[in-house]
């Protein structure tokens, strides 16, 4: 069998969960050389590979390590956000059951850039296999001396801890998440300060996603400048792409950040089912503003799709065909983050709820045109007013399926039916 092209895929493909399967292909040499560089040369070569975070927020993982104040006199943390709740995302229990020794290999790397001797995996409480999976793996690299008092024989200790979540998607918020692992509701925390400087348990704390840190060996063994060719100016390499939806081969496909959406789509998961047309396309993540089908050459990289006005996020693409109904999708989708608001502030708390309500009525045959300009206008008032990301998470659909497909929403309000592009003819009637 041919294997797999990518960085991450092949290691998926040879169950690197077993320490000798991962060794056979050059496992731990990455973090052996991270060792005898300095903190600062390992910060400097992720800086310059332009690894971005894919967890969703796109942040540079180099730059964010460089926060962490140096010779701090309280204990520095890692905490490995594998809360992996965003609706259309599933490339981490990839990672994380069949290429775990990646995961600890880069757990390795950045705990000994940032200065951290004590490293957290948080897990969503509903991967339950593979949260086994994870302590299988880290017990075999204690019992080869990989973690412990000597990491790979060299004068530097780790410990690495799984803990795993009760099913709160506001726990993947980096905040909400340190105050569960300390034991508390997963409240997010106002910011600043940012946990590089007071985290978990008030001390410096950097939290990486799965897939961001699993891409940190190789980058260490092959060099910045060989992630950095693959993608764009400001977003290095590859990344795993998880495609739903409307899609003949549904997936996770590794590819470099310059794919077009068109390509994912046509060529890696294998066109729509029945050859018919796609209406929408979600590209990252269910917070994330939908495209129209006339705007899919677009890389689906975190820049390129933010100048279009949504995200690349988690890398969960959505792909709904010409028979969807956009109005049932919304009402799901905000039903959604109603239920997962952790209720702290305001206008999240209670705009969650009004939108939902909102869009349960118009999908039981009771809207109003009213309620379109309603909808904009509370979720408007959501946007970048709230403690953490989640009540823009739940605005930012709204606004975005409003501004692409209002038509859609009118058409329910006044004739209670999708529409059919006969809009301007029965709006003249009306
Ligand atoms: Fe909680 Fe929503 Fe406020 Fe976040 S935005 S803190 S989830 S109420």
């Amino acid at each position: 069998m041919a294997e797999t092209q990518g960085i991450l895929m092949p290691l998926i493909q040879s169950e690197c969960q077993i320490l000798k399967n991962y060794r056979d292909r050059g496992g731990y040499e990455a973090a052996k050389k991270a060792l005898s560089m300095t903190p600062d040369e390992v910060i400097q070569e992720v800086q310059a590979s332009n690894l971005r975070g894919l967890g969703g927020a796109g942040f540079p993982t180099g730059r964010k390590w460089a926060f962490v104040p140096k010779n701090s006199p309280k204990p520095v943390y890692l905490v490995v956000n594998c809360d992996e709740s965003e609706p259309g995302t599933f490339k981490d229990k990839y990672i994380i059951t069949k290429a775990t020794h990646a995961l600890i290999e880069g757990i390795i790397i950045a705990s000994y850039a940032i200065g951290a001797h004590t490293a957290y995996i948080y897990i969503r409480g509903e991967y339950v296999r593979q949260a086994e999976v994870l302590e299988q793996a880290i017990q075999e690299a204690y019992d080869n001396g990989i973690l412990g008092k000597k990491v790979l024989g060299k004068d530097y200790a780790l410990d690495v801890y799984v803990h795993r979540g009760a099913g709160a998607y506001i726990c993947g918020e980096e905040t909400a998440l340190l105050e569960s692992l300390e034991g508390k509701k997963g409240w997010p925390r106002m910011k600043p300060p940012f946990p590089a400087i007071e985290g978990l348990f008030r001390c410096p704390t950097i939290v990486n996603n799965v897939e961001t840190l699993s891409y940190v060996p190789f980058i260490i063994k092959n060099g910045a400048r060989w992630f950095a060719e693959m993608g764009t100016e400001r977003s290095g390499g590859m990344r795993l792409y998880c495609v739903s939806g409307h899609v003949n081969k549904p997936g996770v496909y590794e590819l470099p950040v310059t794919t077009t959406l068109r390509e994912i789509i046509y060529e890696h998961a294998g066109g729509v089912p029945g050859n018919k047309k796609i209406k929408a396309v979600v590209p990252g993540g269910s917070s994330s503003p939908p495209l129209r089908p006339e705007e899919l050459d677009v890389p689906a990289e975190f820049d390129a799709l933010m100048k279009l006005g949504t995200m690349a996020g988690s890398g969960g693409i959505i792909v709904m065909d010409e028979d969807t109904c956009l109005l049932e999708i919304l009402t799901v989708t905000t039903h959604f983050y109603h239920h997962e608001s952790c209720g702290q502030c305001t206008p999240c708390r209670e705009g969650t709820g009004w939108m939902d309500k909102i869009l349960h009525r118009m999908l039981h045959g009771e809207g109003r045109i009213e309620d379109v300009d309603h909808l904009e206008e509370i979720a408007n008032g959501i946007m970048g007013n709230t403690i953490c990301p989640l009540g823009d998470a739940a605005a930012m659909p709204v606004l975005g399926y409003l501004k692409r497909f209002r038509e859609e929403f009118e058409s329910h309000a006044l004739y209670k039916k999708c529409f059919d592009g006969e809009f301007a003819e029965l709006k003249a009637a009306s």
